[in-house]
This record gives structure tokens, C-alpha cells and sequence, in this order.
């Protein structure tokens, strides 16, 4: 059971390259490209949805300041992801404290080239009866 003492982004050590009083940023280790970032609340936090809005000002704030440092350098724009995935085990791929993925992203770029390009099929058009139950959930 991953815990503060064993969480790699509660000790990230040396790799903090920016921080606030609420959240790090280190650069992902494997990372997909050059400047894949990863930023960190500093408090243990395994849920999104646990952190507080203070937090998230922190987490945003950085995760702006490194959009405006990489834009026009490291790519044209930028993706910001969060994944909340229960059913891996935390491993090199995954760990169990919340965080935003930050990387530079170009027209038909080595993501777009090697992943994204083979998703445009995975894109239908809503139908009426998937939009009403979906929508349910959110009532
Ligand atoms: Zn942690």
C-alpha cells in the first residue's frame, strides 16, 4: 500500500525545479518529450478531488508559468492532463499521489505522430439516448 514514507512525489529531492507553498514542478522521469512536466501538490493527496482550493491556485499558478515559459520554445501550445487510475498499481508508469502532466505540444507532433494520429476513428457523434444517460450522472 504506497504510502507519504514510499511516495516518490512526497521526497522528490533534487528534482524540484520550481515550487509554492502549495505544489512542485519536476520534469517527468520517463517522460514522453522533452519538457514533460510533472506538477505536484505537496501534500500527499491520492484523490483530485481532496485537494483544496488553495492547492489548486498553486497547482495552477505553475502549471500557467510553465505554459508561458515553453510556448513558442518547446512546442506551439501545451496539454495539461490529470489521470485518476485505481486500477493500476503504482509503479514507474503510476503513482499515487495526484498530479498534472504539463508537455509541449506542435502540429502533428511525435505524440500526434506515434499515439493521437491512430485515435480519429475512436471519434463518433453523440447520440441522444448515450447523452441522456450520461447527463443523468451529473443531475
Ligand atoms: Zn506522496
Amino acid at each position: 500500500m504506497p504510502t507519504e514514507a514510499n511516495c516518490p512525489f512526497c521526497h522528490p529531492k533534487d528534482r524540484v525545479l520550481k515550487e509554492n507553498d502549495q505544489a512542485r514542478v519536476i520534469l517527468s522521469n520517463p517522460r514522453k518529450v522533452p519538457g514533460h512536466f510533472l506538477v505536484i501538490p505537496k501534500r500527499h493527496v491520492e484523490k483530485p478531488w481532496d485537494l483544496q482550493p488553495e492547492e489548486l491556485q498553486g497547482i495552477f499558478e505553475l502549471i500557467f508559468f510553465i505554459e508561458q515559459r515553453i510556448i513558442g520554445k518547446l512546442g506551439d501550445g501545451v496539454d495539461i492532463k490529470q489521470n485518476y487510475r485505481p486500477f493500476m498499481k503504482q509503479g514507474r508508469l503510476k503513482v499515487d499521489h495526484a498530479h498534472f502532466h504539463v508537455y509541449p505540444r506542435s502540429w502533428e507532433d511525435y505524440l500526434f505522430q506515434m499515439s493521437e494520429k491512430y485515435e480519429t476513428d475512436l471519434f463518433v457523434d453523440l447520440d441522444d439516448l448515450e447523452r441522456k444517460e450520461i447527463e443523468k450522472l451529473l443531475k
